[in-house]
């Protein structure tokens, strides 16, 4: 087993991925905004695509949310667009930071805790790894797996009441819709057609 600290260039990122190669279990980290980054990050170090999706097991994202004080969070109203993102926002105990205690030493909040999103690299990633296919294609397989966002979750522990919501959406990004939630295109409007002059036959004399 092999733990590098920082995958930051070419040749960290070529040595671990011979490592893999070659039977060894490698863990690395990597700085990207989300898990589907770092197969982005890899591609720019130049490791080819095929290197990447032979040697990548999966990778697992994280951010660090700080946790409400329980002593003096306050109860929180359900803003909006979290209703949209939550799907039963009356079951969920929502709260918000309180004004700070003994206990938090005045902070409303008491260590941070860790949003997550593993993406595992599965054959059908695979295969969109070699043909070089988008970030938001490859996001896209990876979350219609069943691999919850770092979103969702954030989500899970705003709604059990342990971070608050404008929390989690300073650290994290709503997900975009997927294509085939997006509102289907309106009928296309046909471009003006010109307008039909009638032609005058002139006889010849
Ligand atoms: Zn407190």
């Amino acid at each position: 087993m092999i733990l590098v600290g920082e995958i930051r260039d070419r040749e960290t990122a070529r040595i671990a991925m011979q490592a893999s190669l070659t039977g060894h279990l490698v863990f690395a980290t990597l700085h990207t905004n989300d898990a589907v980054g770092a197969i982005t990050r890899l591609l720019d170090m130049e490791i080819p695509p095929y290197l990447i999706a032979s040697s990548l097991s999966g990778v697992l994202a994280q951010r660090l949310v700080q946790v409400l004080c329980p002593a003096c969070k306050v109860p929180a109203k359900p803003a909006a667009d979290l209703c949209a993102n939550l799907l039963d926002p009356t079951a969920s105990r929502l709260y918000q930071r309180g004004p700070g205690c003994d206990k938090c030493h005045g902070l409303g909040a008491v260590g941070r805790i860790g949003v997550f999103e593993l993406v595992t690299v599965t054959s059908k990633l695979r295969s969109l790894i070699i043909t070089r296919a988008s970030e938001a294609e490859i996001r896209e397989a990876a979350h219609s797996d069943d691999f919850p966002s770092m979103f969702q979750d954030g989500l899970v522990k705003v709604a059990d009441g342990q971070i608050a919501y404008d929390e989690l959406m300073r650290v994290t990004e709503p997900d975009r819709p997927r294509a085939d939630e997006l509102p289907a295109d309106p009928e296309p409007v046909p471009p003006p057609q010109p307008a039909l002059v009638p032609l005058r036959v002139i006889p010849l004399n």
